[in-house]
């Protein structure tokens, strides 16, 4: 077990497969600008696989989530799914959903267990301002189609800004709750890639419970290992949930770390220091350097991301270099 200076246990691996997107949501990175890693400087399917398995075998690791950039642009991905399952974590994935339709079968196949789709607005206007794109149809399809490939449940991420989306709340729930899938509603953070954030864009997750309570009655669940707090409709209408990772930080409970996708760790997601754990890997470094370095990784974490405190310091990465 890999536990840090403040008692945390460590069993969570978010793995970004490729710092690339096709699309550009206004909150996560420029229009322009941003500069791809270079292809030779991206972990390859085997050096992803050599670190996860050392952080499953040397640290008990159990659950492995796929992100970027936008993970299904990575091509071949159902073949780095396929070798991650011989690992047998709950193995999942974040994507924009705008591939869904034709990857979700083939990732299900090779054994993804679960998928979440960042969706921030029902509306096709708003939907194209909010990611450059014209691709709302694309994504619902996409959540249309991970149904159909039988993953279970199917969660619908939502970054809520206040004056942007904040109108979308029961749009959401109702569109959770006819779809059957889990809406989950995400706190702004400032991870923005014009440094623009501030805190009044923050629409606090108690708020868009007591928004979506007062339609539909709600029943908090028991809070586990998962940031969200979830609740039940009670008419059996399914579940919603809220991360308030501004408002409420997780930060206390956390037991995730992040791999970029040039194989560099990062202890938290506001992190300014990471550990270059390719240059061990092509170094020829042992699994016992790994796993030092990773232990010395985790040992190094703070106790949590202090946004809002003068000490805060927004990291140089946008979210779409971080993998969320
Ligand atoms: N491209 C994939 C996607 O959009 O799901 C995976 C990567 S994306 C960086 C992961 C998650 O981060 C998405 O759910 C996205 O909405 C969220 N995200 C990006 N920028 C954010 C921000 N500034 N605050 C909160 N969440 C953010
Ligand atoms: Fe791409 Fe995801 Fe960032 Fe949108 S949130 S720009 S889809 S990485």
């Amino acid at each position: 077990m890999l536990v840090d200076s403040f008692g945390r246990a460590h069993r969570d691996l978010r793995i970004s497969v490729t710092d690339r997107c096709n699309f550009r949501c206004t909150y996560c990175m420029p229009e322009d600008g941003l500069v791809w890693v270079p292809r030779q400087d991206i972990l390859s399917f085997e050096e992803i696989e050599r670190l996860a398995r050392v952080c499953v075998e040397r640290f008990g690791f159990d659950s492995i989530r796929l992100t970027g950039g936008e993970p299904t642009v990575r091509a071949h991905l159902p073949v780095l799914v396929g070798k991650l399952v011989g690992l047998d974590v709950d193995l999942s994935m974040t994507t924009n959903g705008s591939a869904l339709r034709t990857l979700a079968g083939p990732l299900r196949a090779a054994g993804l267990d679960r998928v979440n789709v960042s969706l921030d607005s029902l509306r096709p206007d708003r939907f194209a301002e909010l990611t450059r794109r014209h691709e709302l149809d694309t994504v619902l399809d996409g959540i249309d189609a991970a149904l159909e490939a039988g993953f279970s449940p199917v969660k619908v991420n939502v970054v809520c800004m206040q004056g942007v989306n904040d109108d979308e709340v029961i749009d959401f729930a109702t569109f959770g709750r006819e779809r059957g899938v889990e809406v989950r509603f995400i706190e702004f953070m400032p991870l923005d890639a014009d440094h623009t954030w501030t805190p009044v864009q923050v629409v606090p997750g108690e708020r868009i419970v007591a928004t979506i309570a007062a339609v539909y009655p709600l029943r908090a669940l028991v809070r586990g290992s998962d940031p969200a707090e979830v609740f039940e409709y009670l008419d059996g209408g399914g579940r919603v949930g809220a991360i308030p990772s501004v408002t409420a930080p997780f930060c206390a409970r956390c037991d995730r770390v992040r791999l970029t996708a040039e194989g560099r760790l990062r202890n938290c997601l506001f992190s300014v220091e990471e550990t270059d754990l390719r240059s061990l890997l092509r170094d020829g470094g042992s699994d016992d350097d790994l796993a030092a370095a990773i232990a010395a990784s985790v040992a190094a974490k703070g106790p949590g991301h202090q946004i809002g405190s003068v000490s805060f310091v927004q990291p140089p990465r946008t979210m779409s270099q971080i993998g969320g």
